[in-house]
């Protein structure tokens, strides 16, 4: 289906090369590389675009001692499981090597420096314009990534801060650290594992835990807590949040001596009405318990002196490593986003036909039950009203 024709003067670029696809996918992640394959199975073209000159750039790029926190029979992409050797919980190489293999199993070949800067529908159909190329297509599936920009906080005083400052996404590992004092803001799974890797590798975690949070550890008697939220997202959230909290007074118990508080309000709600996941832990609250990991507030100033908190005592930091999130970067691009963005920039239908036709996003929902599991899901349910929806036009 692709075929190279003079620019159209849509591009007003002469010299642009115009492609034609059933399918445009935007990124060579695991959600776009799950469309290509679902559509593939499904009887569909796609062309799938990446920025980066590799599949997997997010993976390929995450600090060394990650693991999935989902198991890995939950976090495969559609008609592909892992392979049986992988453990439970891959690593971040065996998650790379497997989206390479994924890759050739369905014949994806990403067309890759091709960063997208613009998406529009027009006349009907899609078009996509990279650097060099426009490309046409009878549908769009956006899979950039929900973790796609870095978030900054802008802090008073940064200027003054003599230590360092990097984002999570740069982290690699905690051997440059060694003796140092670290502070970590943000406790999502990130902050809190690269809090243990600190601390393995010699340095003086801190990690900052603004507001309450929900701790649940990644397996209670070996049983994955995937698997027991998966049972638990099928109750009314009322009925099993009473029985989350039921199971996290015995797992985890009181954390405040800590300074970690829960919310007055339920895992399952939380993750429905605030988008916020559990701290699922894989051993940073038995630091904090040894004092190995020192829990602080939120940061209210940096200085020279260090880094003041809300509750006013000031410690010195050698580096402070942001694991505040990310933004999606989807408004760069995509025209009218504001019809299918919400305030945080996420779409706000996923999985389905957004509000314009022939749109479609994979991969910015981030339930309970793993983000991965989340994008097999979706990539089958595009998949199969792509394939109605393309017949419609071809007939
Ligand atoms: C540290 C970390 C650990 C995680 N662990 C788990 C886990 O254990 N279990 C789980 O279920 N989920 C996990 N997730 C969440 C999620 O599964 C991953 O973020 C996953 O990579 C999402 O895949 P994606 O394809 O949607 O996004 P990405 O992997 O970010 O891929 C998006 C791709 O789009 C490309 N792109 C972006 N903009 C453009 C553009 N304009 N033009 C062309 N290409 C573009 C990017 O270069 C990138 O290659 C984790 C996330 C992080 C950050």
């Amino acid at each position: 289906m692709i075929m190279a024709e003079p620019a159209s003067d849509i591009t007003r670029q002469a010299k642009t090369q115009l492609i034609h696809s059933d399918v445009i996918i935007i990124g060579a992640g695991p959600s776009g590389l799950a469309a290509a394959g679902a559509l593939t199975r499904n009887g569909i073209s796609s062309i799938v675009l990446e920025q980066h000159e590799q599949l997997g750039h997010s993976w390929r790029n995450h600090y060394d001692r990650l693991h999935l926190h989902t198991m890995k029979r939950w976090s495969a992409l559609p008609f592909l499981p892992m392979p049986v050797d992988y453990p439970r919980y891959p690593s971040r190489d065996q998650v790379v090597a497997y989206l390479e293999a994924y890759a050739d199993h369905f014949g994806i070949r990403p067309r890759y420096g091709e960063k997208v800067l613009r998406a529009q529908r027009l006349d009907g159909f899609w078009h996509v314009k990279t650097e060099a190329h426009h490309y046409v297509g009878a549908a769009l599936v956006v899979a950039s990534g929900y973790n796609h920009r870095p978030i900054w906080p802008d802090f008073e005083g940064r200027d003054n801060f003599t230590g360092s400052m990097m984002h999570s996404s740069s982290y690699r590992n905690g051997k440059p650290f060694k003796g140092q004092q670290v502070l970590v803001v943000g406790c999502g799974n990130s902050g809190a594992e690269i809090a243990i890797d600190l601390y393995e590798c010699g340095a003086f975690p801190s990690l900052v835990v603004r507001s309450p949070i929900h701790v649940l550890p990644r397996e209670l008697n070996g049983i994955p807590t995937q698997v027991n939220s998966l049972i638990l997202s099928k109750l009314p959230v009322g009925l099993a949040d009473a029985i989350a909290v039921k199971i996290l007074n015995l797992a985890v118990g009181d954390l405040s001596a800590y300074g970690i508080r829960r919310p007055s309000i339920g895992p399952a709600r939380q993750v429905n009405e605030f988008g916020r996941v559990p701290m699922l832990d894989i051993g940073t609250v038995d630091l904090i318990r040894q004092n190995k990991v020192i829990v602080r507030p939120g940061v209210r100033s940096l200085g020279a002196a260090g880094v003041t908190f809300v509750n006013g005592e000031t410690h010195p930091y050698d580096v402070v490593i942001l694991a505040t999130g990310y933004t999606t970067g989807i408004a760069d691009y995509l025209q009218e986003s504001d019809k299918v963005l919400n305030e945080k920039n996420l779409p706000t239908r996923f999985g389905e036909e957004s509000q314009i036709r022939g749109l479609y996003f994979i991969g910015f929902r981030n339930p309970i039950t793993g983000m991965l599991r989340e994008i097999d899901l979706e990539a089958r349910r595009v998949s199969r009203l792509l394939r109605k929806q393309l017949r419609r036009v071809m007939v």
